[in-house]
């Protein structure tokens, strides 16, 4: 179906009646030229912008969703590549405009973690536009909203599949918009939730839709998954993701990269626990002693908990806390939401099970610790195959990049952690991510619509030590 009347792809077929030649991409016939050596697939990939233009006519609304089922055009190989970079480049400027025009009205649509019914309606809003690229959309809906698995066909079924994840809420309240609506200013567009990741979305759209408008389907199948929680560490969500991981060949995070536009190549493990107490309440001053204070016993616990999670690899903040009710009554509750940061594995789980064995330190306490959610730490893989790939890939287009490990967790944590072959980081490139004035480099989007294309396009080498 054609996509809503806010989809990218639409209003790039206005573009695309001026810049591509629909009949050029397939000059040869679609099965001879995916047939013939990859060297002829040069000439293919490139007739597009240095050809004649075609017939408005045929550039309508549905274009670009017909041409990304239909027959591909060509084979890509790294062969194809001397065409393919300055194609990709030239289209990728040509389509920064309504990507940026797109980041703008995902921003629009507030979409705070929790908020069902506005995560959905974005869920809604997003489908369009990936159908419009192509994609064969399915909703899954779930406590926290309605989370998309997407699926787009590859060139070469049989291989193993691309996994790419993306999530649609952020940190920011309804309301936020009112007095920071989206500001372009000095190169820079801002707006909350914008760099995590509504770019990335955007992004994303805009390397399908440039694949579409060469008549191009992705090299292998590429699946993804948006989740409506990410931003609560994807209590929900992550089973999604799980189960998309079985047999992945790569798997790419749409988060933002550093803020010098580096990918991530590994990521701490995060877990959220709640600690709650339960005491007995009592008059402070008649019968104080009948009481037990859930308040002093959950601060001498957060004392210990400090000193047992003072080791390396194991960082803690105590984000929230909060507990009884008034002056004059001994606290019968109290509660303190922990977030802690793990360097690997081995830190994550002595530090879990420590917590899980607390116990009160006063007669007549009670202490229980729940996970609330928890991300397994990503190691950093030397040699990593797949950032040299994607830093070759870059230098080829005329760009440089390089990869690092990163501090906060995401769901590409759920990947590496497993050993596949991950990076994330490959969203827009900007500033401030959850701080207010969160902003992205507007310079920087035609770069990473390229880069993602060619990432999507290109044949992977192999990541894997073992066939
Ligand atoms: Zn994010």
């Amino acid at each position: 179906m054609p996509s809503g009347p806010k989809a990218l792809a639409p209003k790039l077929s206005g573009v695309k009646a001026v810049a591509a030649k629909p009949s050029g991409v397939k000059p040869g016939g679609p099965a001879e030229t995916g047939t013939q050596p990859a060297a002829t697939a040069g000439p293919t990939l490139t007739a597009g912008p240095t050809g004649t233009t075609g017939p408005a006519g045929t550039a309508g609304p549905g274009r670009a969703a017909e041409a990304g089922t239909a027959e591909s055009g060509g084979q890509n190989s790294p062969a194809a590549l001397p065409g393919l970079p300055s194609t990709l480049n030239s289209r990728a400027r040509t389509l920064a405009g309504a990507v940026q025009r797109r980041c703008a009205e995902l921003v629009a649509m507030e979409s705070p973690t929790g908020d069902v019914p506005r995560l959905n309606l974005l869920a809604e809003e997003l489908t369009a536009g990936f159908r419009a690229t192509g994609a064969q959309v399915r909703r899954e809906s779930g406590v926290a909203g309605d989370h998309l698995v997407l699926e787009w066909a590859g060139q070469e079924e049989n291989l193993p599949h691309v996994l790419v994840v993306g999530h649609h809420d952020t940190v920011w309240p309804v309301g936020t918009l009112a007095d920071w609506p989206v500001q372009e200013a000095d190169g820079l567009l801002s707006g909350p939730g914008i760099l995590d990741m509504k770019a990335g979305l955007a992004l994303l759209e805009g390397a399908f839709a440039l694949l579409a408008d060469l008549g191009q389907r992705p090299h292998r199948p590429v699946r993804l998954v948006v989740v409506a929680d990410e931003e609560v560490g994807s209590p929900d969500g992550r089973r999604l993701v799980e189960r998309q991981l079985p047999g992945a060949a790569a798997v790419l995070g749409l988060e933002p990269p550093h803020p010098d536009g580096r990918v991530k190549t590994a990521r701490r493990g995060s877990t959220r626990v709640l600690l709650t107490v339960t005491g007995r309440e009592a008059h402070a001053g008649n019968d104080a002693g009948q009481g037990t204070s859930a308040v002093d016993e959950l601060v001498d616990q957060l004392v210990a908990v400090r000193g047992l999670v003072g080791q390396p690899g194991t960082e803690l903040n105590a984000g929230r806390i909060s507990g009884g009710s008034r002056a004059n009554v001994v606290a019968g509750r109290a509660e303190a939401e922990l977030g802690l940061r793990f360097a690997t594995a081995e830190a994550q789980s002595r530090t879990l099970d420590t917590l899980a064995q607390l116990t009160a330190l006063r007669p007549g306490a009670r202490v229980r610790t729940e996970v609330l959610s928890s991300r397994p730490a990503w190691p950093e893989r030397t040699g990593d195959p797949l950032l040299r790939h994607v830093r070759s890939l870059a230098a080829v287009l005329g760009q440089q990049l390089d990869g690092a490990p990163a501090g906060g967790a995401g769901d590409t944590n759920l990947a590496g952690a497993r050993g596949l072959p991950t990076l994330d980081g490959l969203g827009a490139v900007g500033a401030g991510s959850h701080a207010r004035g969160e902003r992205i480099e507007i310079a920087q989007l035609a770069p990473r619509i390229a880069l993602l294309a060619a990432l999507l396009a290109v044949p992977l080498p192999r990541l894997r030590d073992r066939p």
